[in-house]
This record gives structure tokens, C-alpha cells and sequence, in this order.
């Protein structure tokens, strides 16, 4: 199924994007909920939710946790801290059915998350 994210990796839309390699794709949340809200998605199309994974994803997913993980660097916010966000189906408030990170920093989180 096609969605917004499957339209940004084959660039039929725009997006601010701030990675990009083989398997990844990681561009600025268009609604920014931090300073920093990066989405990171596989290019994979074939995931809608994480409910989806098996074992031939761990590749992927191990992959766009690194990837947070290098663009908190690169952004300055890994000495302060951050958050990795992953959400699924309504309750965990997933509204793109492509799985997707949320990367959220430069400012102070809140827990418990609302
Ligand atoms: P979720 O609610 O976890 O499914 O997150 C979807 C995220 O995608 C939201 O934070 C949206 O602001 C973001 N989003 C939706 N459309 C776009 C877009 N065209 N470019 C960048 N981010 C988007």
C-alpha cells in the first residue's frame, strides 16, 4: 500500500531529508513536536506496523536505531539526551501505516509521554 512515506522514498513528494542510504531513509518531521523530530524509516514497504516484523527485519530495524543514533550525534543533542519513539496502531497513536522512529530532542521530555 502506498503511503505518504512510500511517496517521500521514491521522491514523488518532498521532504527535508537529512539521511539517506540503501535500506534507510530519515528526513524532519513536518509537524516538528521537538527542536530536533527526525522520522527514520526503512525502505522497505512491506512493514506497516511493528506488529509486521519477523526475523528477516532485525537487519533493518538494528539499522534506523543506529541511524537515530548517528543523526543525535551529528544534531548535538546526545550529551543532553533524547528520545527514540516507535508507535503502533491507534493506541500507541500510529497515524502513517509505514513503520517509522521518531527522533525528538533539544528540549526536556516528559514521562509518562501522554
Ligand atoms: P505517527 O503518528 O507515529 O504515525 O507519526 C507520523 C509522523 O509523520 C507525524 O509526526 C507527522 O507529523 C509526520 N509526517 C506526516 N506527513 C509528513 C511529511 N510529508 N513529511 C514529514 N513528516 C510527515
Amino acid at each position: 500500500m502506498s503511503t505518504i512515506f512510500s511517496k517521500i522514498i521514491n521522491k514523488e513528494i518532498l521532504a527535508n531529508i537529512v539521511y539517506e542510504d540503501d535500506l534507510v531513509l530519515a528526513f524532519k518531521d513536518i509537524t516538528p513536536q521537538a527542536p530536533i523530530h527526525i522520522i527514520i524509516i526503512p525502505k522497505v514497504t512491506d512493514l506497516k506496523t511493528l506488529n509486521d516484523i519477523n526475523e528477516k527485519h532485525i537487519t533493518v530495524l538494528g539499522h534506523i536505531v543506529f541511524v537515530a543514533i548517528k543523526i543525535a550525534k551529528s544534531e548535538g543533542i546526545s550529551e543532553n539526551g533524547y528520545r527514540i519513539v516507535m508507535n503502533c496502531n491507534a493506541d500507541g497513536g500510529q497515524s502513517i501505516f509505514h513503520i517509522h522512529l521518531h527522533l525528538l530532542g533539544g528540549r526536556e521530555m516528559n514521562w509518562p509521554p501522554g
